[in-house]
């Protein structure tokens, strides 16, 4: 059956997302008050939320969950022969082409997905006063120096991955982790790249966060770690509510590999723009240690003591961006339903993602009910993310929280002051029921823990 590349019956398309982004504070334009730079944001609030939670979930199934995998925060500034050894300085190009009319510039590969500025019904080169250059390779690095005297000082470069910074600290590590082959080193962090044409919100942006773990193997077991790699990434996905029919692994053709890797695939989702890449699990061989070990001169290799086997290690990466992993799980929870003839935004998210786990809501402010409703707020936000509201109508602050994608809303009534319970709604269902005061912590957690599936498969 033929995949379907456009998304008839979803709600979500990438203007309500920014919308939405925007109107609620998760993600906003950088330097907006100046204008804004050409495709950087800046995460608010809830933003910041949502995107730890989904660097949480990553580093919980890296490392909290393994016991053959330690972390790394490397600096972003590296020694400049790092990026000779890599082969970025030579060849982190992409094709560029610079149209002599209107004096933009354009990815050579990405033409037909791009529109002509002048004539945006078709692609540049396409319009009727276009003239396009040939393609030349343009290096994606930021390049910026260091010390104090701009002429004399170093020329060192933004990283344009996390991934390097482990490989050269991969003797450290084996070093003082007590590990060895197989295990990973797991880093995020911000990458930049000077892209030529960023766009679709964050998903392509100059200034990125990746979530980059290099898994260190015996040659000889390098192609079954790749299968494994390939199948834990698609089922982190998954596990997080990402519905199955919007996510695909592809395989790379023989064509489109690196120098360097014997197999990649790719982690994809099915983005209102269409299929489009969330990670990468390479099989990178021995490149990396091998590049590293002559440049620095440093035997960069494992010694097992036991067997007196010396071998340089191969390397399995899964490589993914925590701004679009993020924009995809805002994407597959956005919906819009009808709830007493009102139109209803809502983000079924799942409830370990989702910014604010619950809400406390007086359902008036008066009689003592927002002191009431205080008190469970504070019994409860010691143990997960919660927000107090006793602004407005209750139907008004109950889409706030929906909107947001907060799974629970606790509402302090008359009847609390009586028999001290509460009235928990749930997002999806919109079910209430009635739950005594001094449960709440503990009922809460086990909810919020309990399997979740997306209601919109
Ligand atoms: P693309 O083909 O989309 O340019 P890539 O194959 O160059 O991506 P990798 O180098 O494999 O990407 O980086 C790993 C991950 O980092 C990507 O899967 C993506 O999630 C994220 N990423 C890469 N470039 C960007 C960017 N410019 N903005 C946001 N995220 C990015």
């Amino acid at each position: 059956m033929a995949e379907p590349t456009t998304r008839p019956t979803d709600a979500a398309t990438m203007d309500k997302i920014v919308a939405l982004c925007k109107r609620r504070g998760f993600v906003f334009a950088s330097s907006e008050i100046y204008g804004g730079l050409g495709s950087t944001y800046d995460y608010g609030h809830y933003g910041v939320l949502l995107k730890t939670n989904v660097k949480n979930e990553w580093w919980r199934a890296m490392v909290q969950e393994r016991d053959d995998i330690v972390a790394l925060d490397s600096a972003i500034l590296q020694h400049p022969r790092t990026w000779e050894a890599s082969g970025h300085l030579a060849g982190f190009t992409d094709p560029m082409v610079d149209c002599r009319t209107c004096g933009q510039r354009f990815r050579a590969d990405h033409l037909a997905d791009l529109q002509c500025p002048q004539k945006p019904s078709r692609p540049p080169g396409d319009g009727p006063s276009c003239d396009l250059t040939e393609a030349r390779d343009f290096n994606l690095m930021f390049e910026t120096t260091m010390g104090p005297v701009k002429d004399s000082g170093a020329t060192v470069y933004l990283r344009p991955e996390t991934a390097q910074g482990i490989f050269v600290n991969f003797k450290n590590v084996l070093q003082f982790s007590r590990k060895k082959p197989p295990f990973g080193i797991a880093q995020v962090g911000k990458s930049f790249r000077n892209e030529i044409t960023p766009g679709n919100f964050v998903f392509r942006t100059r200034e990125f966060e990746q979530m980059e773990m290099e898994f260190f193997v015996p040659p000889g077991e390098a192609a079954r770690w790749y299968d494994f790699w390939k199948g834990a990434r698609y089922d982190w996905y998954v596990e997080l509510g990402i519905r199955e029919d919007h996510l695909r692994l592809r395989e790379h053709d023989p064509g489109e590999l690196s120098h360097y890797s014997s197999a990649t695939a790719d982690v994809e989702y099915l983005f209102p723009i269409g299929w489009s890449e969330l990670e990468g699990i390479a099989n990178r061989g021995d490149f990396d240690l091998t590049q590293h070990a002559e440049f620095s001169g440093q035997k960069l290799e494992y010694f097992d003591g036991q067997t007196g086997e010396r071998y340089v290690p191969h390397v399995i990466e899964p490589a993914a961006g925590a701004d679009r992993a993020t924009l995809a799980f805002l994407v597959d929870a956005y919906d819009e339903d009808e709830i007493g003839g009102e139109q209803r935004t809502v983000l079924r998210i799942h409830p370990r993602l989702a910014p604010v786990k619950v809400a406390v809501l007086p359902h008036m402010r008066k009689d003592g009910l927002p002191d009431a409703a205080r008190q469970v707020y504070a019994a409860l936000r010691g143990r997960m993310q919660s927000e107090y509201d006793d602004g407005g109508a209750i139907g008004k602050r109950y889409r706030r929280q929906d909107e947001i994608g907060t799974p629970y809303c606790v509402t302090v009534d008359h009847q609390t002051l009586e028999d001290r319970t509460v009235t928990v709604r749930e997002r999806d269902s919109l079910s209430q029921d009635r739950v005594a005061v001094d449960d709440l912590p503990g009922e809460l957690a086990a909810r919020l823990a309990a399997p979740w599936r997306s209601p919109k498969t």
